[in-house]
């Protein structure tokens, strides 16, 4: 089936961007049926891409190649080793044994998410693309990683936009049911991980470098780690010798794996406190109470999905920084990040140097920080970056 796009609008095609709206798109008559595979035609007639078709996503085609190529099996088999070589030569085996295998758009794999903790793969479909070819990527990652394991985490909201349900399961394997919480080593530190109700496939594995370089600068500081999770940002600090981590989350189920953590790490758990609630509030709270900190760090849930939510969002980002800012003890450290696709590295620069200004303090950048190589970013998807952070010392 071709679809041929709108004069002027195959610029972004032509600039190797994967996405096409369906307002790009010349009306068309026969049905075309939900993932199939659809050639994407210029105005004047000349092949542009070969996509999958999402009948009733906004996004209504995802380029699968800008080559005049069949989309077969070896085809998938191809971009999925292309993915497994770049890990390879990232060896973020030497520090993890969890990474990200598959990162949808920027692998060139729009729709597949892939995570792999030690021999075990946690596959996410997000696409109707995604979903017509998910069977045969589960058959080429078994053969191809000789992974015998793979579950299904299919149950992000974004699914809804393509019309598809949520699945969660085993996709793949002899288990007839999944041995999780798992346990996975990140810089040498075990992390209990639930990867059937946990966020994302289980574990954030895009902070892996940044948990590393915040938890080697913990030393000797009193750290209040916001949005703990499972505590990623607390066993290192506690690991690098932190005088003190206190940890909030509002997830009651993250905090009971946390405090596994620290049992399994055999880390000093009188130096470790669990705090339950709303970073919101507590921060005011400890604003009140006039307590103070030398390292805080604040990794916040997407707040702004996309552009659209982009003000809600700034206010939420300027208001704990700020919060923050007035927390820190002279010369502490602030790590601060947002996961926002909504929010770009500039505009989250300029919220925090906000934050830092009606705090009344002077603050320097001293790193910039993004998301871990294992979530590579192709330079014709601008979108893939979405993970920043600055670490700031105050003055
Ligand atoms: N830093 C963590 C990941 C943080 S993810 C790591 O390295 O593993 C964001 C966390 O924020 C989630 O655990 C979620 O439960 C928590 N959260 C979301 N909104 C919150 C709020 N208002 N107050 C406290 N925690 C919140």
């Amino acid at each position: 089936m071709n679809l041929t796009i709108k004069p002027g609008r195959e610029k972004s095609l032509l600039r190797r961007h994967p996405w096409v709206f369906a307002s790009a798109i010349q009306p068309f008559d026969s049905p075309i049926a939900s993932g199939s595979t659809v050639d994407l035609l210029a105005p004047n007639g000349s092949f542009l891409a070969r996509a999958s078709y999402s009948p009733i996503s906004q996004i209504r085609a995802r380029v699968w190649t800008f080559i005049d190529e069949p989309i077969d099996k070896e085809f998938f088999r191809r971009k999925i080793k292309a993915a497994i070589e770049v890990r390879r030569r990232l060896q973020v085996e030497g520090r993890s044994d969890s990474y990200r295998l598959i990162h949808s758009e920027s692998d060139n794999l729009p729709g597949f998410v892939v995570d792999q903790y030690k021999d075990v793969l946690v596959l996410q479909s997000t696409t109707a693309g995604s979903e017509f070819w998910k069977d045969s990527i589960a058959d080429i990652l078994v053969e191809e990683t000789g992974i015998q394991n793979i579950y299904e985490r299919s149950d992000v909201d974004v699914r809804e936009l393509e019309g598809l349900k949520p699945i969660t399961g085993i996709l793949r394997g002899a288990i007839s049911s999944l041995q999780s919480p798992i346990t996975n080593y990140e810089y040498g530190l075990k992390f209990r991980v639930d990867l059937e109700h946990g966020h994302k496939t289980g574990f954030y594995l895009d902070q892996r470098e940044n948990r590393h370089r915040v938890g080697e600068l913990a030393k000797d500081r009193d750290v209040l780690n916001c949005f703990c999770y499972t505590g990623g940002f607390s066993i290192h600090a506690l690991a690098n010798g932190a005088k003190s981590v206190l940890s909030v989350d509002s997830s009651a189920d993250a905090l009971a794996l946390l405090e596994e953590n620290i049992a399994i790490n055999s880390l000093p758990a009188d130096k470790h406190t669990s705090l339950e609630g709303d970073v919101f509030q507590l921060l005011r709270k400890f604003r009140d109470e006039n307590r103070s900190f030398d390292m805080i760090i604040l990794d916040p849930p997407k707040f702004a999905p996309t552009a659209a939510h982009a003000e809600k969002a700034s206010r939420a980002y300027k208001d704990i920084n700020l919060l923050a800012f007035k927390l820190l003890r002279h010369g502490g450290i602030l790590a601060t990040f947002s996961c926002s696709g909504g929010v770009d590295a500039a505009l989250f620069q300029k919220i925090v140097a906000s934050a830092a200004l009606d705090a009344g303090t002077e603050a320097t950048i001293i790193e910039h920080l993004s998301q871990a190589g294992d979530h590579p970013v192709s330079l014709h998807f601008p979108e893939g970056a979405y993970l920043k952070g600055l670490i700031c010392v105050k003055g």
